[in-house]
Parts: C-alpha cells; sequence; structure tokens
C-alpha cells in the first residue's frame, strides 16, 4: 500500500514556515525542535524535512543521507542539551508513535526525545 501524505499537518505547516517553532538544530535534510506541551523538563520533537508519514515509511523510502542525516542530527540533540548518558548527562529516551495503536496524533515522522528526569517504566 503507497503511503500518502497530508501536507495540512501542523509539522508540515512548522516546515514551511507558516508556525514558529524553537528550533534546537536544523540541517540540510532535518529539523529538531521543542515540543509544545513538554512530558518532561526536556522534550524534543526530530523530524525529516521529507515527506513521510511514520517511521516505516521514513526507513523505506527515505535516501541513506536523509536517514544518516536525522540519526546523527538526533544523537547531536542529546549532546547539545547535556543528556547523553556517561559524561555527566543522565540519558534519555527516544519514542515514535505510528497510526491509531500507537496514538499518533501528527501524521509527520517524528522522534520525541525525552528526558530531564527519570521516566516512567513502561517497557519494564
Ligand atoms: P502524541 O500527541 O500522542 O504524542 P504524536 O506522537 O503525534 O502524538 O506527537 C505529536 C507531538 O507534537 C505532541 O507531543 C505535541 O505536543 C507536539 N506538537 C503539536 N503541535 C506542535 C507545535 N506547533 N510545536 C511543537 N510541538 C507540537
Amino acid at each position: 500500500m503507497a503511503y500518502v501524505y497530508d501536507d495540512t499537518n501542523v509539522f508540515a505547516r512548522i516546515l514551511r514556515g507558516e508556525i514558529p517553532n524553537k528550533t534546537v538544530l536544523e540541517t540540510e535534510h532535518t529539523l529538531a525542535f521543542h515540543d509544545i506541551g513538554p512530558q518532561a523538563p526536556i522534550h524534543v520533537l526530530v523530524i525529516p524535512k521529507g515527506r513521510y508519514v511514520t517511521f516505516d515509511h521514513f526507513a523505506a523510502e527515505a535516501s541513506a543521507e536523509e536517514i544518516a542525516d536525522f540519526m546523527r542530527t538526533a544523537a547531536a540533540v542529546c549532546e547539545t542539551l547535556g543528556i547523553r548518558p556517561g559524561e555527566g548527562g543522565q540519558g534519555y529516551r527516544t519514542i515514535a508513535n505510528a497510526g491509531t495503536h500507537g496514538v499518533q496524533e501528527v501524521p509527520h515522522y517524528h522522534m520525541h526525545i525525552l528526558g530531564g528526569r527519570v521516566l516512567g517504566s513502561m517497557l519494564k
């Protein structure tokens, strides 16, 4: 089944400059910005600039360059915000919700990066 991308979603509007954002990092292919409704002291969203709906869409159709840029930008956010574990940072969690069961609200692929406190242990 082909992926269908909806240009009216809020992150598409951010990428077009129609809505402001608090940018943490920006590269040719990727934008990282603070979540408007933070669930933790640090809550950043990392999005590809390309038109991808979910993680699986991004993994299937993005170029190797876009994928590498996305992953390295997400890692650079952790470094920039001082949450990378081991060198003074206390760690973080990454989440990507997809579809109805994943409770994805915005249909543009995004990685949540959460940190700044001990997070709930949903997966333990
Ligand atoms: P959920 O809201 O269930 O986490 P998503 O995984 O789709 O669903 O996450 C969408 C995220 O986008 C939410 O954390 C929400 O606070 C955030 N958000 C929505 N609009 C904006 C905006 N204009 N700027 C920054 N973050 C936003």
